[in-house]
């Protein structure tokens, strides 16, 4: 297998025009997402300005076109820039599910939602967990019942991303958002009977509950209620029974970016904590002039080092794929292990990074402490890490070792 990591002069040209913005306009405020608990929305209108939440989607409706491998080097920046992830998430959630959105909706979907979603104008977030069930699908209770054209959509998702930013018309999106919301249109026939629809989240029929989160403060995350919203039959994504497997699909694409965004995160901790070690003196040195310090920084530089590459690998993969030159099964197994791998390194990493600042690491003006309160929340974000585990050895012992439902 040839193996080449040498950008293209398009690639280049992306990751420095983003790198540049970020720059300027990303990393002097990222400690403000935090302590403000929101983006300020010139930041996200600049980046819809640059066509960054539709990088993935097809030239033809507006997007950039890029493929995934390209949409990871920007997301390296953006993370390199703001450690705190909430940037991050309002960037690869669309880059995933309004990519597998555009790949599976209806022309007249496309030409509506995708096309104002790649000029900036509205977010595109995932709405598949529930009060009640998060890690088995099946256990949901929305349901969306058809009714002439439309279907009538009843129930309740919880800790969903970006719920505020979708809803508020006008201030991080002139026209808010939506999510890309999984419901039963027949609950008997269970994976088989789950369908996809994008759900605009400024529908009045729609109340939004936010949480208080533990991090990665700057993007919402809350829960909305359907009490019967009517949502166009144009917005159902893919057939009617096919939902859980798209959002399969979505997941991956998820998956390979937070694998990437970990894996930077951490490089970016153990950079900005190392600096921090040059200057701190103890005992009469710098505290970087310890070996205990030094082989800290080297084991997990080496593991980050891995994970980098691995979530490139799952992001490869994802472009096979696209280029029919890859299975489903083999693209699921490589995500899932790039985003199980990723999360513990960068945790690890990152804990041991703060520690070298000492006790300015148990601020919240230190980012390499925001860093590790964000990297938590992908223990569960996009999967949780015992689900990658379940998907890693199903891919390599086979179906037929699946612990079956009770
Ligand atoms: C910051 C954040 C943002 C999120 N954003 C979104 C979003 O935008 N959209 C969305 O739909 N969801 C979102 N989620 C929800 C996320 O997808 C779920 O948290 C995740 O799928 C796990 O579901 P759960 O929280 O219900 O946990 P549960 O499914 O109840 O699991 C609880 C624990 O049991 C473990 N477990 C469950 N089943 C098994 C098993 N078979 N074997 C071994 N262990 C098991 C899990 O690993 C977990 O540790 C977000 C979560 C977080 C934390």
């Amino acid at each position: 297998m040839p193996v080449d990591f040498e950008l293209t002069k398009e690639q280049e040209d992306v990751k420095a025009t983003v790198r540049e913005f970020a720059e300027k306009y990303i990393a002097p405020r990222a400690i403000e997402f935090e302590e403000k608990q929101m983006i300020p929305p010139e930041i996200t209108r600049e980046m819809g300005r640059l066509g960054l939440f539709g990088v993935t989607y097809p030239e033809e409706y507006g997007g950039l076109g890029l493929d995934p491998v390209t949409a990871g080097l920007i997301l390296e920046e953006i993370v390199r820039a703001d450690l705190t992830f909430s940037l991050a998430v309002a960037y690869l959630v669309p880059a995933s599910w309004g990519y597998v959105a555009c790949k599976y909706g209806s022309e007249e979907f496309r030409d509506d939602i995708i096309r104002k979603a790649a000029g900036g104008d509205l977010w595109i977030g995932i709405a598949t967990t529930e009060p009640g069930a998060g890690s088995d699908l099946a256990g949901i209770s929305t349901t969306a019942r058809r009714d002439g054209d439309s279907y009538v959509v009843s129930g309740e998702k919880a800790y969903i991303s970006g719920v505020r930013e979708a809803r508020e018309k006008g201030v991080w999106f002139e026209l808010g958002g939506g999510h890309v919301t999984l419901a039963y249109t027949d609950k008997s026939k269970l994976h088989r009977g789950m369908s996809l629809f994008f759900v605009p989240l400024t529908d009045p029929g729609i109340s939004v509950r936010l949480e208080k989160e533990f991090g990665r403060k700057g993007w919402s995350y809350g829960s909305f209620v359907l009490d019967n919203v009517k949502v166009p039959g144009k917005y159902r994504i893919g057939e009617e029974g096919r939902g859980f497997y798209i959002a399969m699909e979505g997941f991956d694409h998820a998956r390979a970016y937070i694998a990437l965004a970990c894996a930077v995160g951490g490089k970016r901790a153990i950079e900005l904590a190392a600096e921090y070690a040059k200057q701190r003196r103890a005992f009469g040195e710098p505290i970087a002039t310890f070996q205990g310090v030094q082989f800290q920084l080297a084991d997990n530089w080496a593991r980050l080092e891995a994970a980098h590459s691995l979530a490139y690998r799952a992001l490869w993969a994802l472009k096979m794929e696209q280029e029919g030159r890859l299975g489903r099964y083999e693209v699921t197994k490589i995500a899932a292990s790039a985003k199980l791998f990723a999360v513990q390194t960068a945790k690890a990493a990152i804990d041991d990074a703060l520690r070298w600042f000492g006790a300015y690491g148990y601020t919240e003006e230190n980012p390499v402490a925001l860093a590790m309160k964000a990297v938590k929340s992908y223990d569960w974000a996009e999967g949780s890490l015992d689900i990658m585990r379940l998907i890693v050895a199903r891919e390599v012992l086979g179906r037929e070792y699946i612990a079956r439902r009770r």
